[in-house]
Protein backbone atom coordinates (compact mmCIF):
# COMPACT_ATOMS: atom_id res chain seq x y z
CA UNK A 1 0.00 0.00 0.00
CA UNK A 2 1.54 3.61 -0.78
CA UNK A 3 0.11 6.86 -0.53
CA UNK A 4 3.46 8.11 -2.84
CA UNK A 5 2.17 10.15 -5.48
CA UNK A 6 4.83 9.32 -7.75
CA UNK A 7 3.83 5.81 -7.69
CA UNK A 8 -0.03 7.14 -7.60
CA UNK A 9 0.94 8.87 -10.83
CA UNK A 10 2.94 5.89 -12.35
CA UNK A 11 0.31 3.51 -11.13
CA UNK A 12 -2.03 5.61 -13.76
CA UNK A 13 0.22 5.82 -16.57
CA UNK A 14 0.51 1.98 -16.61
CA UNK A 15 -3.23 1.04 -16.55
CA UNK A 16 -4.09 3.51 -18.88
CA UNK A 17 -1.00 2.51 -20.82
CA UNK A 18 -2.03 -1.99 -21.26
CA UNK A 19 -6.11 -0.81 -22.00
CA UNK A 20 -4.83 2.04 -24.59
CA UNK A 21 -2.27 -0.29 -26.08
CA UNK A 22 0.20 2.24 -26.08
CA UNK A 23 3.88 2.18 -27.33
CA UNK A 24 5.69 0.77 -24.63
CA UNK A 25 8.82 3.19 -25.62
CA UNK A 26 6.20 5.97 -25.09
CA UNK A 27 5.72 5.04 -22.07
CA UNK A 28 9.08 4.55 -21.01
CA UNK A 29 9.68 8.13 -21.74
CA UNK A 30 7.29 9.08 -19.33
CA UNK A 31 8.18 7.08 -16.72
CA UNK A 32 11.43 9.50 -15.66
CA UNK A 33 11.44 12.95 -16.09
CA UNK A 34 13.70 14.46 -19.16
CA UNK A 35 15.17 16.73 -16.92
CA UNK A 36 15.48 17.39 -13.08
CA UNK A 37 16.76 20.94 -11.38
CA UNK A 38 17.54 20.26 -7.89
CA UNK A 39 18.90 23.71 -6.24
CA UNK A 40 19.79 25.60 -3.20
CA UNK A 41 18.74 29.46 -2.42
CA UNK A 42 20.87 30.76 0.45
CA UNK A 43 19.45 33.88 2.15
CA UNK A 44 19.85 36.27 4.63
CA UNK A 45 16.31 36.84 6.88
CA UNK A 46 15.21 39.98 8.00
CA UNK A 47 16.76 38.91 11.70
CA UNK A 48 19.94 38.51 9.73
CA UNK A 49 20.00 34.80 10.06
CA UNK A 50 21.33 32.55 7.16
CA UNK A 51 18.85 30.40 6.23
CA UNK A 52 19.17 27.77 3.04
CA UNK A 53 15.91 26.82 0.96
CA UNK A 54 15.84 23.49 -0.89
CA UNK A 55 14.23 24.18 -4.50
CA UNK A 56 12.99 21.70 -7.15
CA UNK A 57 12.08 21.85 -10.53
CA UNK A 58 11.03 19.10 -13.03
CA UNK A 59 10.71 19.42 -16.91
CA UNK A 60 9.00 16.34 -17.00
CA UNK A 61 8.02 15.93 -20.82
CA UNK A 62 7.94 18.36 -23.48
CA UNK A 63 7.11 16.13 -26.43
CA UNK A 64 4.23 18.82 -26.97
CA UNK A 65 5.54 22.10 -26.41
CA UNK A 66 7.92 23.98 -23.86
CA UNK A 67 6.94 22.83 -20.08
CA UNK A 68 4.67 24.92 -18.13
CA UNK A 69 3.28 25.57 -14.84
CA UNK A 70 2.78 24.98 -11.05
CA UNK A 71 5.39 26.19 -8.47
CA UNK A 72 4.44 25.34 -4.95
CA UNK A 73 5.97 26.41 -1.99
CA UNK A 74 5.00 23.97 0.75
CA UNK A 75 6.98 22.91 4.02
CA UNK A 76 6.47 19.25 2.96
CA UNK A 77 7.72 19.25 -0.61
CA UNK A 78 9.85 16.65 -2.14
CA UNK A 79 11.30 15.25 -5.33
CA UNK A 80 8.45 12.76 -5.30
CA UNK A 81 5.66 15.11 -5.18
CA UNK A 82 7.49 17.21 -8.05
CA UNK A 83 8.00 14.77 -10.50
CA UNK A 84 4.24 13.45 -9.76
CA UNK A 85 3.03 16.70 -10.38
CA UNK A 86 4.86 17.11 -13.59
CA UNK A 87 3.77 13.92 -15.12
CA UNK A 88 0.31 14.80 -14.25
CA UNK A 89 1.01 18.62 -15.82
CA UNK A 90 2.44 16.74 -19.13
CA UNK A 91 -0.94 14.64 -19.00
CA UNK A 92 -3.13 17.56 -18.33
CA UNK A 93 -1.99 19.39 -20.91
CA UNK A 94 -2.78 16.93 -23.46
CA UNK A 95 -5.94 16.10 -22.32
CA UNK A 96 -6.82 19.56 -22.53
CA UNK A 97 -5.39 19.69 -26.54
CA UNK A 98 -2.83 21.96 -25.40
CA UNK A 99 0.67 22.36 -27.66
CA UNK A 100 2.66 22.47 -24.06
CA UNK A 101 4.57 19.96 -21.82
CA UNK A 102 4.63 19.45 -18.13
CA UNK A 103 6.73 21.40 -15.38
CA UNK A 104 6.93 21.46 -12.21
CA UNK A 105 8.65 23.33 -9.44
CA UNK A 106 8.36 25.02 -6.23
CA UNK A 107 10.58 25.67 -2.34
CA UNK A 108 10.29 23.61 0.93
CA UNK A 109 9.20 26.72 2.83
CA UNK A 110 6.31 27.51 4.48
CA UNK A 111 5.30 31.01 3.41
CA UNK A 112 3.45 32.18 6.30
CA UNK A 113 7.03 32.42 8.52
CA UNK A 114 8.51 34.70 5.99
CA UNK A 115 8.12 38.67 6.22
CA UNK A 116 6.72 39.93 2.80
CA UNK A 117 9.91 41.03 2.16
CA UNK A 118 11.64 37.48 2.70
CA UNK A 119 8.74 36.54 0.47
CA UNK A 120 9.78 38.62 -2.65
CA UNK A 121 13.48 37.84 -2.08
CA UNK A 122 12.63 34.17 -2.25
CA UNK A 123 10.75 34.38 -5.43
CA UNK A 124 13.35 36.57 -7.01
CA UNK A 125 16.51 33.73 -6.18
CA UNK A 126 14.17 31.27 -7.66
CA UNK A 127 14.07 32.35 -10.76
CA UNK A 128 17.71 33.90 -10.73
CA UNK A 129 18.50 30.35 -9.79
CA UNK A 130 16.38 28.58 -12.28
CA UNK A 131 18.59 27.24 -14.77
CA UNK A 132 16.25 27.24 -18.10
CA UNK A 133 13.24 29.93 -18.44
CA UNK A 134 11.57 31.96 -21.33
CA UNK A 135 8.29 31.48 -23.22
CA UNK A 136 9.86 29.16 -25.55
CA UNK A 137 11.19 26.71 -22.57
CA UNK A 138 9.56 27.00 -19.15
CA UNK A 139 7.06 28.71 -18.32
CA UNK A 140 6.10 28.68 -14.80
CA UNK A 141 2.68 29.46 -12.75
CA UNK A 142 1.06 29.68 -9.86
CA UNK A 143 0.25 26.43 -7.39
CA UNK A 144 -0.32 26.23 -3.25
CA UNK A 145 2.05 28.53 -2.02
CA UNK A 146 2.28 30.88 -4.90
CA UNK A 147 0.35 33.46 -6.35
CA UNK A 148 -0.99 36.31 -8.60
CA UNK A 149 1.69 38.56 -6.67
CA UNK A 150 5.03 36.09 -6.38
CA UNK A 151 4.17 35.60 -10.23
CA UNK A 152 4.44 39.06 -10.74
CA UNK A 153 7.85 39.69 -8.51
CA UNK A 154 9.00 36.79 -10.61
CA UNK A 155 8.10 38.20 -13.99
CA UNK A 156 9.67 41.32 -13.11
CA UNK A 157 13.16 39.00 -12.15
CA UNK A 158 13.02 37.65 -15.35
CA UNK A 159 12.81 40.57 -17.47
CA UNK A 160 15.19 42.45 -15.10
CA UNK A 161 18.01 39.23 -16.12
CA UNK A 162 16.68 38.92 -20.03
CA UNK A 163 16.74 43.25 -20.24
CA UNK A 164 13.30 42.36 -22.35
CA UNK A 165 10.04 42.32 -21.46
CA UNK A 166 8.24 38.89 -22.09
CA UNK A 167 5.16 38.49 -20.20
CA UNK A 168 4.53 35.01 -21.87
CA UNK A 169 7.19 33.45 -19.88
CA UNK A 170 5.60 33.95 -16.24
CA UNK A 171 1.47 32.29 -16.15
CA UNK A 172 -0.60 33.23 -13.33
CA UNK A 173 0.29 37.02 -13.32
CA UNK A 174 -2.38 39.33 -12.37
CA UNK A 175 -3.94 42.01 -14.89
CA UNK A 176 -2.41 44.43 -13.95
CA UNK A 177 0.98 42.81 -14.94
CA UNK A 178 -0.11 41.42 -17.98
CA UNK A 179 -1.74 38.72 -16.81
CA UNK A 180 -5.04 37.16 -17.98
CA UNK A 181 -8.71 37.81 -17.05
CA UNK A 182 -9.97 34.41 -14.71
CA UNK A 183 -6.26 33.49 -13.76
CA UNK A 184 -7.13 32.95 -10.42
CA UNK A 185 -10.51 31.60 -10.76
CA UNK A 186 -9.89 29.32 -13.68
CA UNK A 187 -9.20 25.73 -12.65
CA UNK A 188 -12.16 26.27 -9.65
CA UNK A 189 -14.84 27.78 -12.81
CA UNK A 190 -13.35 24.55 -14.77
CA UNK A 191 -14.14 22.25 -11.76
CA UNK A 192 -17.37 23.73 -11.74
CA UNK A 193 -17.91 23.71 -15.73
CA UNK A 194 -16.79 19.61 -15.21
CA UNK A 195 -18.96 18.60 -12.51
CA UNK A 196 -21.91 20.09 -14.44
CA UNK A 197 -21.50 17.72 -17.53
CA UNK A 198 -20.77 14.94 -15.08
CA UNK A 199 -24.09 15.82 -12.68
CA UNK A 200 -26.00 15.34 -16.34
CA UNK A 201 -24.71 12.88 -17.31
CA UNK A 202 -25.16 10.55 -13.88
CA UNK A 203 -28.67 12.30 -13.83
CA UNK A 204 -27.87 13.82 -10.30
CA UNK A 205 -30.36 16.71 -9.29
CA UNK A 206 -29.39 19.97 -9.71
CA UNK A 207 -29.41 20.55 -5.53
CA UNK A 208 -26.95 17.66 -5.26
CA UNK A 209 -25.52 17.64 -1.69
CA UNK A 210 -21.68 18.73 -2.35
CA UNK A 211 -18.82 18.10 0.21
CA UNK A 212 -15.30 20.45 -0.79
CA UNK A 213 -12.30 19.93 1.18
CA UNK A 214 -10.05 22.82 0.52
CA UNK A 215 -11.29 26.30 1.07
CA UNK A 216 -8.33 28.15 -1.04
CA UNK A 217 -8.33 29.55 -4.83
CA UNK A 218 -9.79 26.34 -5.98
CA UNK A 219 -12.11 25.07 -3.65
CA UNK A 220 -13.57 28.31 -2.82
CA UNK A 221 -13.95 29.29 -6.60
CA UNK A 222 -15.82 26.22 -7.55
CA UNK A 223 -17.89 26.42 -3.84
CA UNK A 224 -19.34 30.07 -4.94
CA UNK A 225 -20.10 28.70 -8.41
CA UNK A 226 -21.69 25.67 -7.17
CA UNK A 227 -23.69 27.75 -4.96
CA UNK A 228 -25.18 30.32 -6.89
CA UNK A 229 -25.80 27.33 -9.57
CA UNK A 230 -28.23 25.80 -7.03
CA UNK A 231 -25.93 23.14 -5.49
CA UNK A 232 -26.42 22.74 -1.86
CA UNK A 233 -22.88 22.72 -0.80
CA UNK A 234 -23.11 21.03 2.77
CA UNK A 235 -19.45 21.24 4.52
CA UNK A 236 -16.70 22.46 3.64
CA UNK A 237 -12.90 21.80 5.13
CA UNK A 238 -9.53 23.68 5.62
CA UNK A 239 -5.98 22.76 6.65
CA UNK A 240 -7.74 23.16 10.21
CA UNK A 241 -10.69 21.70 10.25
CA UNK A 242 -14.10 21.49 8.95
CA UNK A 243 -17.86 22.88 9.12
CA UNK A 244 -21.41 21.33 8.12
CA UNK A 245 -24.48 22.77 7.46
CA UNK A 246 -27.53 20.15 6.27
CA UNK A 247 -29.23 22.38 5.00
CA UNK A 248 -26.44 24.23 2.66
CA UNK A 249 -23.83 26.67 3.65
CA UNK A 250 -23.96 30.55 2.43
CA UNK A 251 -21.08 30.18 0.83
CA UNK A 252 -20.80 34.05 -0.17
CA UNK A 253 -21.25 34.95 3.58
CA UNK A 254 -18.30 32.17 4.58
CA UNK A 255 -15.85 33.52 2.20
CA UNK A 256 -16.14 36.92 3.97
CA UNK A 257 -15.87 34.64 7.17
CA UNK A 258 -12.47 33.23 6.11
CA UNK A 259 -11.25 36.10 5.15
CA UNK A 260 -11.60 37.67 8.55
CA UNK A 261 -10.45 35.01 10.34
CA UNK A 262 -8.58 32.94 8.04
CA UNK A 263 -10.31 29.65 8.59
CA UNK A 264 -14.18 28.15 7.85
CA UNK A 265 -14.21 27.59 11.39
CA UNK A 266 -16.37 29.05 13.86
CA UNK A 267 -18.64 29.93 10.55
CA UNK A 268 -22.15 30.97 11.82
CA UNK A 269 -25.15 28.20 11.74
CA UNK A 270 -22.74 25.12 11.17
CA UNK A 271 -20.98 22.61 13.27
CA UNK A 272 -17.42 22.05 13.33
CA UNK A 273 -16.19 18.28 12.59
CA UNK A 274 -12.49 16.62 11.77
CA UNK A 275 -11.39 16.64 8.28
CA UNK A 276 -11.09 13.34 8.36
CA UNK A 277 -15.16 13.15 9.19
CA UNK A 278 -15.40 15.70 6.68
CA UNK A 279 -14.21 13.25 3.78
CA UNK A 280 -16.64 10.41 5.05
CA UNK A 281 -20.10 12.66 5.36
CA UNK A 282 -23.15 11.22 3.25
CA UNK A 283 -23.19 13.32 -0.08
CA UNK A 284 -23.96 13.20 -3.96
CA UNK A 285 -20.62 14.92 -4.87
CA UNK A 286 -17.28 14.92 -2.87
CA UNK A 287 -14.29 17.38 -4.08
CA UNK A 288 -11.21 16.92 -2.73
CA UNK A 289 -9.95 20.22 -3.46
CA UNK A 290 -6.72 20.48 -0.63
CA UNK A 291 -3.64 18.04 -0.93
CA UNK A 292 -2.98 14.91 -3.04
CA UNK A 293 -3.80 10.96 -1.29
CA UNK A 294 -6.41 12.37 1.01
CA UNK A 295 -8.85 9.14 0.14
CA UNK A 296 -6.79 6.32 0.58
CA UNK A 297 -7.01 2.85 1.56
CA UNK A 298 -7.58 3.70 5.14
CA UNK A 299 -11.15 5.51 4.54
CA UNK A 300 -12.04 4.32 0.65
CA UNK A 301 -14.33 2.21 2.58
CA UNK A 302 -16.07 4.49 4.45
CA UNK A 303 -16.64 6.98 1.37
CA UNK A 304 -20.25 7.37 0.73
CA UNK A 305 -20.08 10.20 -1.99
CA UNK A 306 -21.86 9.23 -5.80
CA UNK A 307 -19.43 11.11 -7.60
CA UNK A 308 -15.94 12.52 -6.63
CA UNK A 309 -14.46 15.71 -8.42
CA UNK A 310 -10.79 15.47 -8.31
CA UNK A 311 -9.98 18.93 -8.05
CA UNK A 312 -6.50 18.24 -5.87
CA UNK A 313 -3.54 17.03 -7.97
CA UNK A 314 -4.00 13.23 -6.64
CA UNK A 315 -6.50 13.05 -4.51
CA UNK A 316 -7.19 9.30 -4.77
CA UNK A 317 -4.78 6.67 -4.33
CA UNK A 318 -4.56 3.58 -6.67
CA UNK A 319 -5.78 1.36 -3.59
CA UNK A 320 -8.25 3.55 -3.08
CA UNK A 321 -9.79 3.89 -6.50
CA UNK A 322 -9.83 0.63 -6.32
CA UNK A 323 -12.38 0.52 -3.49
CA UNK A 324 -14.27 3.43 -4.52
CA UNK A 325 -15.18 1.44 -7.58
CA UNK A 326 -16.53 -1.65 -6.54
CA UNK A 327 -19.01 0.44 -4.27
CA UNK A 328 -19.86 2.35 -7.38
CA UNK A 329 -18.62 5.26 -6.98
CA UNK A 330 -17.86 7.60 -10.24
CA UNK A 331 -14.71 9.43 -10.55
CA UNK A 332 -13.84 12.39 -12.76
CA UNK A 333 -9.68 12.40 -12.62
CA UNK A 334 -7.66 15.09 -11.62
CA UNK A 335 -6.21 15.55 -15.02
CA UNK A 336 -9.64 16.65 -16.27
CA UNK A 337 -11.48 17.94 -13.46
CA UNK A 338 -8.64 20.98 -12.61
CA UNK A 339 -7.02 21.27 -15.73
CA UNK A 340 -8.80 24.84 -16.13
CA UNK A 341 -6.11 26.54 -15.12
CA UNK A 342 -4.04 24.47 -17.61
CA UNK A 343 -6.21 25.95 -20.13
CA UNK A 344 -6.52 29.64 -18.71
CA UNK A 345 -2.42 29.85 -18.77
CA UNK A 346 -1.76 28.56 -22.19
CA UNK A 347 -4.74 31.39 -23.30
CA UNK A 348 -2.54 33.54 -20.45
CA UNK A 349 0.64 33.12 -22.35
CA UNK A 350 -1.22 33.19 -26.15
CA UNK A 351 -1.84 36.75 -24.79
CA UNK A 352 1.34 37.64 -23.78
CA UNK A 353 3.22 36.65 -27.24
CA UNK A 354 0.52 38.92 -29.35
CA UNK A 355 -0.30 41.75 -26.51
CA UNK A 356 -3.73 41.28 -27.36
CA UNK A 357 -5.65 40.85 -23.95
CA UNK A 358 -8.92 39.20 -23.49
CA UNK A 359 -12.24 40.13 -21.56
CA UNK A 360 -13.40 37.77 -18.61
CA UNK A 361 -16.21 36.81 -20.85
CA UNK A 362 -14.35 35.65 -23.70
CA UNK A 363 -11.40 33.74 -21.30
CA UNK A 364 -14.32 32.43 -19.76
CA UNK A 365 -16.50 31.18 -22.72
CA UNK A 366 -13.00 29.62 -24.61
CA UNK A 367 -12.55 27.61 -21.31
CA UNK A 368 -16.00 26.30 -20.86
CA UNK A 369 -15.56 25.22 -25.00
CA UNK A 370 -12.66 23.56 -24.09
CA UNK A 371 -13.02 21.96 -20.65
CA UNK A 372 -16.40 20.39 -21.68
CA UNK A 373 -14.31 19.30 -24.87
CA UNK A 374 -12.06 17.42 -22.69
CA UNK A 375 -14.96 15.94 -20.97
CA UNK A 376 -16.68 14.61 -23.82
CA UNK A 377 -13.16 13.06 -25.47
CA UNK A 378 -12.56 11.61 -21.97
CA UNK A 379 -16.19 10.21 -21.97
CA UNK A 380 -15.82 8.66 -25.08
CA UNK A 381 -12.81 6.71 -24.65
CA UNK A 382 -14.14 5.41 -21.24
CA UNK A 383 -16.36 4.08 -22.99
CA UNK A 384 -14.91 2.99 -26.42
CA UNK A 385 -12.21 1.05 -24.10
CA UNK A 386 -14.96 0.20 -21.24
CA UNK A 387 -12.88 1.54 -18.85
CA UNK A 388 -12.62 4.81 -15.67
CA UNK A 389 -12.45 8.42 -16.74
CA UNK A 390 -9.31 8.60 -15.54
CA UNK A 391 -8.23 5.89 -17.73
CA UNK A 392 -10.35 6.94 -20.85
CA UNK A 393 -8.50 10.87 -20.13
CA UNK A 394 -4.92 9.30 -20.21
CA UNK A 395 -5.34 7.13 -23.41
CA UNK A 396 -6.07 10.34 -25.00
CA UNK A 397 -3.36 12.04 -23.62
CA UNK A 398 -0.99 9.53 -23.95
CA UNK A 399 -1.70 8.57 -27.77
CA UNK A 400 -1.43 12.25 -28.58
CA UNK A 401 2.11 11.89 -26.83
CA UNK A 402 2.83 8.71 -28.38
CA UNK A 403 2.37 10.62 -32.09
CA UNK A 404 4.36 13.11 -31.52
CA UNK A 405 7.03 11.37 -29.94
CA UNK A 406 6.81 9.07 -32.99
CA UNK A 407 6.42 12.45 -35.66
CA UNK A 408 9.42 13.67 -33.97
CA UNK A 409 11.43 10.49 -34.00
CA UNK A 410 11.88 9.67 -30.53
CA UNK A 411 10.34 6.23 -30.53
P1 LIG B 1 -4.61 26.96 -1.85
O1 LIG B 1 -3.32 27.03 -1.13
O2 LIG B 1 -5.21 28.23 -2.36
O3 LIG B 1 -5.72 26.28 -0.91
C1 LIG B 1 -5.53 25.02 -0.34
C2 LIG B 1 -6.68 24.75 0.61
O4 LIG B 1 -6.53 23.44 1.13
C3 LIG B 1 -6.73 25.68 1.81
O5 LIG B 1 -8.05 25.89 2.23
C4 LIG B 1 -5.97 24.90 2.89
O6 LIG B 1 -6.33 25.28 4.20
C5 LIG B 1 -6.43 23.49 2.57
N1 LIG B 1 -5.49 22.46 2.99
C6 LIG B 1 -4.15 22.48 2.85
N2 LIG B 1 -3.62 21.35 3.37
C7 LIG B 1 -4.66 20.61 3.83
C8 LIG B 1 -4.75 19.36 4.45
N3 LIG B 1 -3.67 18.64 4.72
N4 LIG B 1 -5.99 18.91 4.78
C9 LIG B 1 -7.09 19.64 4.51
N5 LIG B 1 -7.07 20.83 3.91
C10 LIG B 1 -5.86 21.32 3.58
O7 LIG B 1 -4.42 25.89 -3.02
P2 LIG B 1 -5.26 25.75 -4.35
O8 LIG B 1 -4.63 26.57 -5.39
O9 LIG B 1 -6.70 25.93 -4.04
O10 LIG B 1 -4.97 24.23 -4.76
C11 LIG B 1 -5.68 23.16 -4.17
C12 LIG B 1 -5.38 21.87 -4.91
O11 LIG B 1 -5.72 22.01 -6.27
C13 LIG B 1 -3.92 21.42 -4.90
O12 LIG B 1 -3.88 20.01 -4.91
C14 LIG B 1 -3.40 21.94 -6.20
O13 LIG B 1 -2.27 21.21 -6.66
C15 LIG B 1 -4.60 21.69 -7.08
N6 LIG B 1 -4.61 22.51 -8.26
C16 LIG B 1 -4.60 23.85 -8.15
C17 LIG B 1 -4.63 24.61 -9.30
C18 LIG B 1 -4.69 26.10 -9.24
O14 LIG B 1 -4.91 26.71 -10.27
N7 LIG B 1 -4.56 26.73 -8.09
C19 LIG B 1 -4.64 23.98 -10.55
C20 LIG B 1 -4.66 22.61 -10.61
C21 LIG B 1 -4.65 21.88 -9.45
Amino acid sequence: MSNNPFETSQASLHAAAEIGKINPDAVRYLEQPKRIFQFTIPMKMDNGELRFFEAYRVHFNDALGQVKNGLRFVPDLDLDIVKALGLWMTIKHAVAGIPAGGGKGGVKVDPRTLSEGEYERLCRAYIRKLPMKGAWVDVPGADIGTSGKTMAWMLDELEEIKQFHQPAAINDKPVAANGTQLSMEATGTGVFFVTREAVKDMGIPGDAKIVIQGFGNVGRTAALLFHEAGFKVVAIGDIKNAIHNENGIDVPALVAHVAKTGYVEGFAGTVGLSNTDLLELPCDILVPAAVQSVLNAGNADRIKAKLIMEAANGPTTPEAEEILQAKGIKIVPDVLTNCGSAIVCSFERTQGLTDDYWSADKVKAKLEERIVEAYKATKAASEQHDTSMRNGAWINALTKLQNSMKARGWI
